[in-house]
């Protein structure tokens, strides 16, 4: 089968290599591929970034069926339509498995890093890590809910969104278009959107931003605070650090900072205003099974429409330039389809 693979020099693009999979294990699944995104975080991968992994199979925005179930699967069937995303298995019995917050397992394993991922014709599944895709949900559609959709929704929830409240969504690109309809549509919040790009402020808004405002304006977190009186959770997808220190400023007493994008280096935090207002900060990483079957509901549900187009395999490397110039507006997703 044709799979898209790390290079020897990992120098940041992939090659289309035919691959042969090993025989399933007991508790596994084979996935026949439908569609997989390409995500920033492969490039990362293809280049090394967070250790060389030559000759891996990439991908983690991955939905197929299910063609083959080995001996001791029982919550799977074939034909199942499931995703492969980042948080490929945890070991099952750690502090962090065994309490909700299976993300956190130190023994994680990741699809298309640390094992082999989605970016191929099949790709092999622990049966009890794989989660369902409804029926209803477009599959390509689904492919961003598994990455950018998850992580989103699994930031709100870590700042304890509510409805009523005020949240800031900082970047308002792949994660943050995501994260504006999630907390309009989901959460019920009303959102302030900051990025320093018109047309990405113009789609939040069409997506019921009701507060749009210039990062390159010197006084955003003033005008957080003058217009809505600070907000009550600030969901960082900018990979910029200075945006990180903006946001606690915009914050209002007892207010939570979420941090999800990784921009090198530190955030500077205002002791004064950490201790006096009651700041809480967190970071917060994709999101559990459970966490990722919600997100697929609501995509199912119509609330949340992330921004897609497809391509071919082979043309991938063309698609991982245009990345690179940040020319793309949604994701790019390989159809594996035809
Ligand atoms: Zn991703
Ligand atoms: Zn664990």
């Amino acid at each position: 089968m044709k799979a898209a693979v790390v290079r020897d020099n990992s120098d940041g693009y992939v090659d289309i290599k035919d691959v042969d999979l090993r025989p399933l294990k007991y508790g596994e699944a084979l996935v026949d591929v439908e569609y997989c995104g390409l995500c920033h975080t492969d490039l990362h991968v293809a280049s090394g970034d967070f250790g060389k992994v030559p000759g891996r199979i990439i991908g983690h925005e991955g939905v197929g069926r299910v063609s083959k179930v080995a001996e001791g699967v029982s919550n799977l069937k074939v034909g199942d339509r499931v995703s492969i995303a980042w948080f490929f298995k945890g070991c099952g019995h750690c502090e962090y498995c065994l309490t909700g917050r299976e993300t956190l397992c130190r023994n994680v394993q990741n699809a298309g890093f640390t094992v082999d991922g989605a970016m191929a014709e099949q790709v092999i599944v622990d049966a009890n890590y794989a989660v369902k895709v409804p029926e209803n949900l477009d599959p390509i559609e689904a492919t961003s809910l598994t990455c950018a959709g998850v992580t989103t929704y699994k930031a709100l929830k870590v700042g304890d969104a509510r409805p009523g409240q005020w949240i800031e969504i900082v970047g308002a690109g792949g994660l943050g278009n995501i994260a504006v309809q999630l907390a309009h549509n989901v959460f019920g919040a009303h959102v302030v959107a900051v990025d320093g790009n018109e047309k990405k402020l113009e789609a939040a808004k069409k997506n019921g931003a009701e507060l749009l405002i210039d990062r390159h304006d010197s006084d955003v977190a003033e005008q957080i605070q003058e217009k809505v009186g600070g907000v009550h959770s600030s969901i960082v997808t900018a990979v910029n650090k200075d945006a990180f220190t903006t946001s606690v400023n915009a914050l209002r007493p007892d207010g939570k900072l979420v941090a999800v994008a990784l921009p090198k280096g530190d955030m500077a935090l205002n002791i004064d205003k950490t201790v006096l207002d009651g700041i809480q900060v967190a970071g917060s990483l994709v999101g559990t099974r459970q966490d990722l079957a919600e997100t697929f509901q609501f995509g199912a549900e119509g609330k949340v429409k992330p921004i897609v187009r497809t391509c071919k395999l082979d043309e991938i490397n063309d698609v991982i330039d245009e990345m690179k110039q940040n020319k793309i507006v949604g994701r790019v997703v390989v159809d594996f389809t035809k």
